[in-house]
């Protein structure tokens, strides 16, 4: 049909579908209409549960078998297959949705994220993102001062992740540990240092660089998860003695499972002991993988004696002691922020941080590789980047929540969380079936196992951890746990109880096997006391129907 249609015609409608360029209030009209009318039918998705709509399985077989239709459908038509793709999704900031590292956006995040989708400046240069440019410049300095960077001499960029800042980190340290190797390839081994809790893009980021994910060297960690010293300084040791180069030193400044915070200082002193010792022409550089810890630094100057948030006391120690080793932040030559992790910001937002931003420099390619770009305008951040086009959205939603909360709202947030973990520490420490693992954790991650009645609970922990003999009770014990996670997680998606996640490895045994843990992440503003104590009520609920399982299959016995 549409082939007696003169094309104009059908231009003139598809015009509509576009923001207009020229004022049209009606037209405004319509567009904010259109989002109203896909809010609305989110909305009739919402009950007290923590997912949108009903529990679906994602169906695979049917996404493959669809193809692009002949005529165009219309706006309306198409809102509300967009909107059917939440049906049974997370809602985050639900109070009973304990996941994982996944915060809800603020709403100055999203607008943030929305006005550059709708005018798509490009921030490879300020040829085309024209003060969006600008942004990305003052949300840098404003968390550059945050960690205690000199923003004069700091610079940044937002990336694709945490990953990506990583790599960024990793490709400077890289160029400054052999130099040339952009140019001529990396023709000689270069190894990536970093704690066993580390997270794996440490791996990732190797593989991609070409150094090969052999070349990460992952030493030892302590029962509080962060890196330990002196199996640090032996592989160091190990290293410079072999003549190897060194691409970075990893230091994770809040582990994604357990909120473990490497001692920062003091790797930063043993790099510089070690390279004096040594005589190497060139500092290791050392990388701060904050994704998740660097929110912290909010509480950098927060006057935890004078308390003035009247945070309880466990908490105000919890804070404490947290900042007192995120505080050290500005001592790494690189930082790597996730603002959508504990900077309520949406994907992605990530920052990389240099210390001294002239480091860019080492990464630079040269203007007549890239004829087509950077023809005129002064900031061409696309001369550094690994990515030619960067949107707007990371760091207009960073922005946006610097503004929007100031240090003051950060530490509320953040506080807040930790104070729902310490609520729940506390209810799960007084249960005689249920352990925390994570005991001196300071962040808002509880890891924590349930046991068999038969079970004591006051010496099992550290059986597991280091009894040979132990091991057959250990192996049952993590299935045990993932049974139960297992009958929380079925009633969460049916919407009740609470969602939780499970991690299979909190960390290793002495002997290599890993241990199950339960896992508890708040980050939702709207968590309160009774929903913590929900989470203990559900977790014993599903431990006493596994146990009334084993009951039925011992007697079929
Ligand atoms: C999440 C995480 C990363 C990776 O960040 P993405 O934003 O997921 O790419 C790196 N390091 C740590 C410690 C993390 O928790």
């Amino acid at each position: 049909m549409s082939e007696s249609v003169p094309y104009q015609q059908l231009l003139e409608s598809l015009r509509q579908a576009f923001p207009q360029p020229v004022s049209d209030p009606v037209h405004d009209g319509y567009v904010v209409f259109s989002m109203l009318r896909a809010l609305d039918q989110v909305d009739a998705l919402k009950s007290q549960a923590p997912i949108l709509g009903t529990p679906c399985e994602p169906d695979y077989a049917k996404a493959r078998r669809e193809r692009i239709d002949v005529e165009g459908r219309t706006l309306e038509a198409v809102i509300p297959e967009l909107v059917s793709y939440l049906q049974g999704m997370f809602i985050w900031g639900h109070p009973r949705s304990q996941i994982n590292v996944v915060p809800n956006p603020t709403l100055a995040s999203v607008i943030g994220t929305l006005l550059p989708l709708l005018y798509n400046p490009n921030l490879c240069s300020d040829e085309s993102a024209r003060r969006f440019a600008e942004a990305e410049v003052r949300a840098s300095a404003m968390t550059a001062d945050l960690v205690g960077y000199d923003p004069s001499q700091a610079g940044g960029l937002f990336t694709f992740g945490g990953t990506g800042t990583l790599l960024y980190g990793v490709k400077v340290g890289l160029e400054k540990a052999l130099p040339g190797a952009g140019q001529h390839g990396v023709r000689e081994d270069a190894v990536i240092v970093a704690s066993e809790q580390s997270h794996y893009s440490c791996l990732n980021v190797a593989n991609w660089l070409g150094l090969g994910q052999q070349n990460v060297i992952r030493v030892g960690s302590n029962l509080d998860n962060s890196i330990r010293l002196a199996d640090l300084e032996q592989a160091l040791r190990g290293i410079l003695s072999e003549g190897r180069k060194i691409a970075a030193i990893v230091a994770t400044m809040g582990t994604t499972d357990a909120f473990g915070i490497d001692d920062l200082r003091a790797i930063d002193a043993l790099r510089r002991s070690l390279a004096a010792e040594f005589s190497l022409p060139q500092l290791p550089h050392l990388h701060a993988d904050a994704v998740i810890g660097w929110a912290w630094s909010v509480f950098n100057d927060y006057d935890f004696e004078e308390n003035p948030l009247a945070f309880r006391g466990r908490t105000v120690r919890s804070l404490a002691s947290a900042q007192h080793d995120i505080g050290h932040l500005r001592l790494a030559d690189s930082v790597g922020i996730d603002f959508h992790k504990t900077g309520y910001a949406p994907y992605s937002s990530s920052l990389v941080l240099f210390r001294d931003y002239q480091d860019f420099s080492l990464i630079a390619r040269s203007r007549e590789t890239m004829p087509y770009l950077y023809q005129s305008g002064e900031h061409h951040p696309g001369m550094y980047t690994l990515e030619t086009t960067r949107s707007g959205c990371g760091a207009m939603a960073a922005l946006a929540n610097l503004l929007l909360l100031g240090k003051t709202g950060y530490r509320v947030l953040l506080g807040h969380a930790v104070e729902m973990a310490e609520v729940l520490r506390e209810r799960v420490e007084s249960h005689p079936n249920l352990s925390v693992l994570n005991g001196e954790n300071v962040g808002p991650v509880t890891l924590f196992r349930a046991y068999p009645d038969c079970v004591d609970t006051f010496n099992v922990k550290q059986r597991e951890r280091s009894d040979r003999q132990y091991r057959t009770q250990l192996v049952a014990h993590n299935d045990y746990n993932r049974r139960i996670y297992q009958r929380v997680h079925a009633e969460a998606l049916g919407g009740h109880g609470v969602t939780l996640s499970l991690t299979d490895c909190y960390r290793q045994n002495d002997f290599g096997d890993p241990i199950v843990a339960l896992k508890s992440y708040v980050l939702s503003p709207f968590a309160d006391e009774s929903r913590m104590a929900s989470v203990v009520k559900h977790v014993l609920a599903a431990r006493e129907a596994v146990d009334a399982e084993d009951d039925v299959a011992a007697r079929a016995k």
